[in-house]
């Protein structure tokens, strides 16, 4: 390729959170990077948009909680870089039966890794949160220090903007149809339907749920990963309890250990609503979507009846966005070398499964650590291995579609 505006060391394929946190890191080591975005910057067609998601270290994997430490130091200095606030320190509040098994591993996890965090028994909870949260007689709750809601949306710009500071090239409305080696130079060759073509020393591809889609296109691999389109609803908390929602007045985000699994921020977007949703959706086409008709709402209703002592409308969301999850069968992510052909010139990151924004700011530096220096430093990349799935009838993508659509039904 002769047009030297068109060569760069890596190429970065999708301009969502972990694509826009990739090319701010390349940026930053001093390389020249491209980061193509298939539709308009910040749209609303994918996983990274809105207004909030929600940043906690109560994992029931060990390995996540270091993550997020490791993740919200780089969210500070991404903050301190940019001059303003993307991320909104808050507490978690976990709550579930005392003999869940995730919720004890949570609370393992939490005192191995030294959050700082307490156990509470349901009365304990309710004298810690003056009477927000009602828990069943065998249920407990876990408050930890480390939590807060991220703004998305803004998020991302902040990421592009940082990149785009340090010299990244930004490109959108370039959906990639072709990722190859040239035979010429045996650099990675990235087309567009457009038209243009780009070589790289280096590509990323972190296309969300897109990812099974590309992959397949350009290696004819069937990757475990599937898009599931979701819904965040909003509820509106009762007149008079406004201010006790909110995270100055020390309500927390939250999740729930049981059928549905339920999560949520305190309010802040939209004064007088809080966001509760159920951790699940149906699988989706990303270029197909139903836009509806949403998971079935009736267990939620009923959590929010009985949990938020009759503060909360039961009676149903006030707004709701539908949004896409990327799953994987074990719902941990899939960051690797396409390998192949490719050896370590292509990497991707996808199958976040509902829970990597908070992660973004680190996927961006082992991105980036993978593309440059061939390994990622101080993260054990062992769970995310693309072919972990490999003989393992969990990787079958037909029968996971079908798991999927009935895990998910909650009702
Ligand atoms: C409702 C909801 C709630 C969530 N809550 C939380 C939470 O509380 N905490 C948390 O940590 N995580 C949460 N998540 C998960 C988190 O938002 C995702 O893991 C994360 O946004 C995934 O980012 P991504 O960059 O991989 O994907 P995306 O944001 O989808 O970005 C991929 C981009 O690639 C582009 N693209 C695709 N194909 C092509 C192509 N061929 N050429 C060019 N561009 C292409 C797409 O247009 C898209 O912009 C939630 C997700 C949803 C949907």
């Amino acid at each position: 390729m002769e047009n030297s505006g068109k060569k760069f060391d890596v190429i970065v394929i999708g301009a969502g959170i972990m694509g826009s946190a990739t090319a701010y890191q390349i940026a930053r080591r001093g390389h020249k990077i491209i980061l193509l975005e298939q539709f308009d910057f910040l749209h609303h067609r994918g996983s990274s948009h809105g207004e909030s998601r929600t940043i906690r270290a109560t994992y029931p994997e060990s390995y996540y909680a270091k993550m997020v430490i490791e993740s919200c130091k780089l969210w500070e200095e991404a903050e301190s870089e940019i001059g303003y606030q993307v991320l909104y320190k808050a507490h978690q509040f976990d709550m579930g039966p005392a003999d869940d098994k995730s919720l004890q591993a949570v609370i393992a996890n939490c005192r191995s890794q030294l959050i700082p965090h307490q156990v509470l028994n349901r009365h304990q909870v309710s004298e810690k949160f003056s009477g927000q949260f009602e828990l069943p007689e065998n249920w407990i709750g876990l408050w930890s220090e480390l939590g807060g809601v991220i703004k998305p949306t803004k998020a991302v710009s902040m990421f592009q903007t940082l990149a785009i500071q340090r010299g990244a090239v930004l490109k959108d409305n370039s959906e990639v149809c072709e990722i190859r080696r040239d035979d010429v130079s045996g650099e990675i060759l990235v087309g567009t339907a457009n038209g243009n073509r780009f070589l790289g020393k280096k590509c990323v591809v972190t296309v969300g749920a897109w990812m099974k889609k590309l992959v397949k296109l350009v290696t004819g691999l069937v990757l475990p990963i599937q898009p599931i389109e979701t819904t965040v609803c909003y509820w509106k908390v009762k007149e008079g309890y406004e201010a006790h929602f909110t995270i100055s007045n020390g309500f927390p985000t939250f999740a729930s250990y049981s059928q549905p699994y339920v999560y949520g921020t305190p309010s802040l977007e939209y004064p007088g609503l809080v966001k509760i949703a159920v951790h699940g959706g149906y699988p989706c086409d990303p270029d197909k979507r139903m836009w509806g008709p949403g998971i079935s709402l009736h267990a939620l209703r009923k959590w929010v009846e009985e949990r938020f002592a009759g503060r909360v409308d039961p009676n149903g969301p006030v707004a709701k966005q539908s949004c896409m999850y990327s799953l994987t069968p074990d719902e941990d992510f899939v960051i690797d070398y396409l390998g192949d052909e490719f050896g370590k010139d292509v990497v991707l990151a996808g199958g976040f499964s509902g829970h990597g924004f908070k992660m973004g700011p680190l996927v961006g530096k082992i991105l980036a650590d993978l593309a440059l220096d061939g390994e990622a430093h101080g993260v054990e990349m062992g769970y995310f291995r693309m072919r972990r799935f490999e003989g393992n009838p969990k990787g079958n993508v037909k029968e996971f579609a079908d798991q999927v659509t009935f895990a998910t039904d909650c009702d």
